[in-house]
């Protein structure tokens, strides 16, 4: 399986550090609103590549963490923490904000099929992690003190920037920017002390101080303590190029003397007319706004699909109503496959061709094509048509399975959909999670949802109401 790996910039073989496992680490949400639709690009692309690792007999540990701490209104260290800021303007506290909007995420991701993290870790359950990092770092000399934190010295690093090959003479030479105490531009906040004129409602006693972590030190020291100091893939946006992986490779490597990570893979952004689409530019739409405009989410996976993850991916509303009618299309042919029941020599080719591309850096536009074609082969004998499709899908993550007829009930209030055959109790048990769910008792829903899996059945939150499959 051939992958892109940012470091060399090149595609290059991809070769575990063990047989036949692999370590992979995703920078998650920060969570103090909904996720958009340029993140949920971001984790399409992380499931791709998970799902292809998987079909490739890969066992696969997968790490995500939750920012729920931290990270500043800027990428850099200044700013206030986006989960403060979010808390004071929904009038709720920070632990709470955090809760509602990393179930929303949850939410979110299954909605769009992407298959959960072997491991989810909330920065605020690492402190202590992150503080020994820091000091391991201290004690080794490549950090120094300011008024307002401990920070990195990067000129303390000789290969420093060399993810994103930053000039750092360039760097230094231009500084513009006022950098107050830190000593080089490129300097990071390991641990922020609170601010003296303010009470935070996330702080923690370290290095004699009451603070807080920056925001790189979560991902470096929950990565390396789930997956070892030394792991084979981390993903990633663009964006996290130049600064947050960039700082994560310093303070890693710095504190343990190895490579930290051997394959770094990155999404290019999904972008509307006028730039990126960004929280901050007000220019978003996130899952719930495309349900309520009568998209499913699926067909915004189909959409993401439709281009390969290192180019660029331009939103509209039009792009997204093709793709939305190529999924429906797609359904509509396996449907009549299904049906017509004909005999016919076997699709081997298009297995290997499908193999092919995706172990091709991912080229799933391409797997997609193939996917057509062999749909559209009239050499090929139905069965061994539908025996691909599923096959396929198990990467593509589309639901091709499901093209049968959606039945619905509305039972005491809720509608539950599903398909094929569903006992009575599980159809209760479904009614049960809705409605504790619209009361947010997300521990009880989760209960439930393992009670409906025990009986052989997956519940997937829909627009429409709890949609029920067997698994
Ligand atoms: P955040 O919650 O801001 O930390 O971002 C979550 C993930 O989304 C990160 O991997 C970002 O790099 C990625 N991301 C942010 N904006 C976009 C975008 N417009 N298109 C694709 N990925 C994005
Ligand atoms: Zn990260």
């Amino acid at each position: 399986m051939k992958i892109y790996n940012t470091m060399s910039r090149k595609k290059e073989e991809f070769i575990p550090l063990e047989k036949g496992k692999v370590g992979l680490y995703t920078c998650g949400p920060t969570v103090y609103s909904v996720a958009h639709l340029g993140n949920l690009r971001a984790y399409i692309f992380d499931d791709i590549l998970k799902r292809a690792l998987l079909y490739n007999g890969f066992k696969v540990k997968h790490v995500m963490n939750i920012t729920d701490v931290g990270h500043l209104t800027s990428d850099g260290d200044s700013g206030d923490d986006k989960i403060e800021k979010g808390a004071t303007k929904e009038n709720l506290t920070v632990w709470e904000i955090a809760h509602k909007y990393t179930e929303i995420f949850k939410e979110d991701i299954e909605k769009l099929n992407i298959v959960p993290p072997s491991i989810w870790c909330k920065a605020t359950d690492h402190i202590k992690e992150q503080i020994a990092l820091v000091q391991k770092l201290i004690d080794k000399g490549y950090t120094y003190e300011t008024k307002d934190g401990i920070y990195f010295d990067t000129s303390k690093l000789s290969d420093y920037g060399k993810l994103a090959r930053l000039d750092k003479e360039g760097l230094e030479a231009g500084k513009r920017v006022d950098l107050g105490e830190k000593k080089h531009p490129t300097d990071f906040a390991l641990w922020k002390f609170s601010p003296k004129d303010k009470k935070r409602q996330m702080e923690w006693d370290a290095f004699g101080h009451k603070g807080f972590p920056g925001w790189h030190i979560e991902c470096s020291a929950m990565s390396m303590k789930y997956l070892g100091e030394t792991f084979d893939i981390h993903c990633g946006g663009v964006d996290h190029i130049p600064i947050h992986h960039t700082n994560e490779i310093a303070q890693a490597e710095a504190a343990t003397g190895k490579t930290f990570v051997n394959y770094w893979m990155h999404n290019e952004f999904l972008v509307v007319p006028s730039g990126k689409m960004a929280k901050s530019e007000g220019n978003i739409a996130d899952i719930v706004s495309l349900e309520k405009k009568g998209f499913s989410p699926l067909d915004y996976r189909y959409f993401c699909l439709l281009t390969h993850y290192r180019k660029q991916l331009m939103f509209s509303m039009e792009a997204l109503e093709a793709a939305k009618n190529a999924l429906s299309k797609l359904r509509n042919k396996i449907k009549q496959v299904m049906e017509e029941d004909k005999e016919g020599e076997s699709g081997d080719k298009y297995e290997k061709e499908f193999s092919d591309a995706i172990n091709d850096d991912l080229n799933i536009p391409k797997a997609l094509g193939i996917l057509w074609d062999m749909l559209n082969d009239e050499k090929v004998g139905s069965d061994d048509k539908i025996t691909l499709v599923m096959e396929f899908d198990k990467v593509l993550g589309l639901d091709l399975d499901k093209v049968d007829e959606i039945d619905s009930e509305t039972i005491e209030g809720v509608t539950v959909l599903w398909t094929g055959k569903i006992p009575q109790d599980v159809l209760n048990l479904a009614v049960l999670r809705e409605k504790v769910r619209k009361e947010k008792k997300w521990k009880e829903s989760d209960e439930l949802r393992e009670k409906i899996k025990e009986e052989g059945y997956s519940v997937k939150d829909t627009k429409e109401g709890p949609y029920l499959k067997k698994i």
